[in-house]
Parts: C-alpha cells; sequence; structure tokens
C-alpha cells in the first residue's frame, strides 16, 4: 500500500511540502499517496502581494496566485478543496475532515501541519459580538477581496489602520495610494523593532503622505451604525472610521493537534517547533506560520511567520518525510528575522537582534547609525540612507543590521544576512566584496562603511 502523507493547509508551507513529496517520490521511487486539505477554495498564493493588489498596483487576482487547485492535481496531488479538518487523532492516525457533504475520517501515515496562522482579533473589533463592516484583518485571498472592495471607491473614505507592523504600514501605503484620509494607531510605535532614530524617518515619511500617525496608542472602542462602522476611541478621542484595519498581530494555528504533542514539541509562541527537516513529533510534522523555527543568531526557538521561511520549510519538509531526514539532501538550517518592506519611497530592511534583544540575552554589545548615499552623491539617483549595525564587544561577531532610506536602501540587508547566516564578524561585512557603480552605490559602500565604523569602536 501506497504511504499516506495528508498535509493540512493548501498554500505556501503545506503545497511547497506536497509537490516535494512527490518530486522526492519520485527521484527514489518511493510509493506514496499525497492528499492535502484546504478548507477554502484558494492554493498556493501570495499574501504577501495582498496589499499591492488592495493599492491597485496588481491589477487582477490570478497574479498573486502562483499555482491554482487544476494544476496541482495535474501534477498528482489528491488536493481536496473546501474541506476543513475539524479535529485529529493522533494516537489513531486519523483526521475529521468537513466538506459540503459531510464529515468524514481519513487515515494517515504522516501528518503535515501547515494551518498557517490566525489575526489576533482584540475584544473591541465586536462591539455586539460580531464584526461591524468596514472592519477587518487582512489575512487571506477573501479578506484582500473585501479590502479590494472597501477601498477601490471613488468616495473618499476616513480609514483607519490599527497596528504598526509590516502589515499595518503596507495597508496604510495601500489607502493612501487609493486617495483616501489615513490614520495608523500604534500601540507603541511605528516599526517597534527599529531603533528610534530609524523608526522615526519611517514615521515621517508616512506623515509627509499626510496619515495621521499616532503612537502610543491606545484603541478603546468602536463606533457602529446600521451595522457599520463609523468611528473608533482611541485614548478618549473619537475618531472618524469608515474602515478598519485590524493588524494586531497573528497566532498560529495549533490548537487541534497541540495539546496531543509532549510539551517539549510546542513553543511559547504555541508554534509547533519542527527541526530542520520540518519534523516535530511521532508522525508529526509542520512547517510555516504554525511552527518555530530555530534563530540563527541566538540558537533558540523563535517564532518569525513569514513567507520566506514557509516555501523553504515546505520544501525541505517534503523531502524529508519521504527520504527521511538521514537521505535528504538538503534541510532549513533556521532564520534570522530578515525582513523588508517599504512606505511609498521609504525602504525598511532588518535582519538578525536588535540591541534590546542581544541585551535580554546578556550579550554585551555595540552600536552605530550611520547616515550616508545609496549611490555616489554626483549621481540624481542617490537617496539618503540610515544604516545601524550591531555587533558584539570581544567576539566582534555581528548581531543585527537595520537599514532605513530611498529607493535601493532595503535590500542591503541581505549582504548582513549573508553573514550573520555564516556567523561573521563586523569586519567580514566591512571588508568583503560588495559590488560599486555610481548610480547603485558608493566607492566604499554604506553598508561597510557602518560596519567599519562599528569595528573601529571595539578597537
Ligand atoms: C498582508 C500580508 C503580507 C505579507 N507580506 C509578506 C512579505 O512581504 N514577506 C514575507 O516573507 N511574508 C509575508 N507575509 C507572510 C506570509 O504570507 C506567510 O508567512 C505565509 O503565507 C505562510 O504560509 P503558510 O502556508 O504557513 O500559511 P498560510 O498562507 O496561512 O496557509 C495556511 C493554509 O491552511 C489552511 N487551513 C488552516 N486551518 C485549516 C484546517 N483546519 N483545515 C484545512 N485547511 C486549513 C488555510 O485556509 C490556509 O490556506 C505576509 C502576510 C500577509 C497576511
Amino acid at each position: 500500500m501506497s504511504r499516506r502523507i495528508l498535509v493540512v493547509g493548501g498554500d505556501a508551507a503545506g503545497m511547497s511540502a506536497a509537490n516535494q513529496a512527490l518530486r522526492t517520490a519520485e527521484h527514489l521511487g518511493e510509493d506514496v499517496l499525497v492528499t492535502v486539505l484546504e478548507r477554502t477554495g484558494h492554493t498556493s498564493y501570495s499574501a504577501c502581494g495582498m496589499p499591492y493588489w488592495v493599492a491597485g498596483d496588481v491589477d487582477d487576482v490570478s497574479e498573486l496566485i502562483a499555482r491554482t487547485p487544476e494544476q496541482h492535481r495535474a501534477a498528482g496531488i489528491d488536493l481536496r478543496t473546501g474541506t476543513e479538518v475539524v479535529s485529529v487523532d493522533l494516537a489513531a492516525r486519523s483526521v475529521q475532515a468537513r466538506d459540503g457533504d459531510g464529515t468524514h475520517r481519513i487515515e494517515f501515515d504522516e501528518l503535515v501541519w501547515a494551518t498557517g496562522a490566525s489575526p489576533v482579533m482584540p475584544a473591541w473589533t465586536r462591539p455586539d459580538g460580531a464584526l461591524p463592516h468596514g472592519v477587518l484583518p487582512l489575512n487571506d485571498l477573501d479578506e484582500g477581496a473585501a479590502w479590494l472592495a472597501l477601498l477601490a471607491v471613488d468616495e473618499q473614505l476616513d480609514v483607519v489602520v490599527v497596528g504598526g507592523g509590516y502589515i499595518g504600514v503596507e495597508m496604510a501605503e495601500a489607502a493612501v495610494r487609493r486617495g483616501h484620509r489615513v490614520t495608523l494607531l500604534a500601540r507603541s510605535r511605528v516599526l517597534k523593532g527599529l531603533d528610534t532614530a530609524l523608526g522615526d524617518d519611517v514615521t515621517a515619511a508616512m506623515k509627509e503622505a499626510g496619515v495621521d500617525v499616532r503612537a502610543g496608542a491606545n484603541v478603546q472602542s468602536l463606533g457602529v451604525a446600521a451595522g457599520r462602522v463609523t468611528s473608533i476611541t482611541v485614548d478618549g478621542e473619537e475618531v472618524p472610521a469608515d474602515a478598519v484595519v485590524v493588524a494586531t498581530g497573528i497566532t498560529p494555528n495549533t490548537d487541534l493537534v497541540r495539546d496531543q504533542l509532549p510539551a517539549a514539541a510546542v513553543g511559547a509562541s504555541r508554534g509547533l517547533r519542527a527541526d530542520q527537516h520540518g519534523h516535530v513529533h511521532g508522525h508529526v510534522w509542520a512547517a510555516g506560520d504554525c511552527a518555530e523555527v530555530r534563530h540563527l543568531v541566538t540558537g533558540d526557538w523563535a517564532y518569525l511567520p513569514l513567507g520566506t521561511h514557509a516555501n523553504k520549510q515546505g520544501r525541505a519538509l517534503g523531502e524529508a518525510v519521504v527520504a527521511g531526514p538521514e537521505r535528504s539532501r538538503w534541510s532549513f538550517p533556521g532564520a534570522l528575522g530578515t525582513v523588508v518592506t517599504r512606505f511609498e519611497g521609504c525602504e525598511v530592511g532588518h535582519t538578525g537582534l536588535a540591541r534590546g534583544e542581544a541585551e535580554l540575552l546578556g550579550l554585551d554589545v555595540v552600536e552605530l547609525v550611520t547616515r550616508g548615499t545609496t549611490a555616489s552623491g554626483y549621481m540624481p539617483e542617490a537617496e539618503p540612507i540610515a544604516i545601524k549595525v550591531t555587533a558584539e564587544r570581544g567576539t566582534r561577531r555581528l548581531l543585527g543590521v537595520q537599514v532605513v532610506g530611498g529607493a535601493g536602501a532595503a535590500k542591503r540587508v541581505d549582504a548582513a544576512a549573508a553573514v550573520l547566516h555564516l556567523r561573521g564578524t563586523v569586519d567580514d561585512l566591512a571588508w568583503m566584496d560588495l559590488s560599486y557603480a555610481p548610480p547603485l552605490a558608493t566607492a566604499w559602500e554604506v553598508l561597510q562603511v557602518a560596519a567599519r565604523r562599528v569595528a573601529e569602536r571595539l578597537g
């Protein structure tokens, strides 16, 4: 009988795992049956592209779909959309799955948990027990479509974004591009992981575009009339609101399996702790936003829910679940929390640890912010850029880099991420061979100037 690999969740992690499992089985001549259960009608779509779809940069939703259900089925996957897993019995190796025809029991040999995460919805979002019209998060394609319908209108609306993380910033940009009046409420500050000076640059760019940015904001309640949101009360002040983006964080979808696993297999985030092959425990595997990963700087488990990891983890998992860890050709090494985003012309990137995180680990830290330009100063392309480099005193180990600046700034963190990945020092970053031409960089690349200054400070 074929080995039955059951994948729950049909987006980045789940479909990467399913496709790789089939490829590996073919490569090794193994007999497997790969079944994917997905509760929505969508597979393999770019959630990351949704703010740009809402903004009008992407014409059609089909452009966000990397592979349709039909394409996956043609590749040999038993894909069942509109099918939600409602309970799991790990001891019996079976799940109960509900579709249009009722609830069915499905058995497995290996279970791949790839259910992603759900938005955290604070109590104030449901004043009468339900979300008022105009109040919703942005987590899946249906919500993307709902946001498009709300914001792609001729009338100018009051749009309030609650949450200063990267999804909040990207949705503020989308609403600005649609011509609306935008308020962004951040409980602490915008992109709070950034150094204060760099975060202030982002806030300044948002204010310049007309966004009313309020840091330290405490949302109290919503005003609702005839089922629609009309206002949001923040620190005692009633702010008009035709639409409210709830971007206050996410939590891993692990309720159906968590309690059946050993405590050590589940992190404080509620994410499943999957090793470099995606293996959690026994016959359970996990990848993507429902899982924690190893942080490559700290060595500890971390919850870093990003599409880049979901795809890589899924692929490593798909190989290992068929070949076994010993025969796997590759594995997912862990992550650094490397993130890039932008607000209009202001790009942001960071990787590794910020000072506060490093100090919590008891590390003796040196850091400096360096300001420069993205291209030679005499070129029209030159844009301001600020870079913060954080390193450990003594070992000179690079710990983290943050970047804020104009076009071309954000992706500079990738060179720093490469050094972090290879556990390099600030000297490695300062002296490695990075590229230069006047329209694209300075002769002493600004990232390397920033690293060199920290190296000099270290003596
Ligand atoms: C607006 C937005 C912007 C983003 N931008 C970026 C970015 O720029 N860069 C980046 O790296 N990442 C970004 N991300 C994060 C990235 O999209 C996620 O990390 C990635 O989608 C995670 O993939 P996943 O497969 O683990 O989870 P998901 O994409 O959430 O997929 C999980 C799937 O499981 C299904 N499911 C859940 N429970 C069940 C069940 N019980 N039964 C059946 N099916 C179930 C869900 O319907 C879903 O389709 C963004 C996310 C959002 C929302």
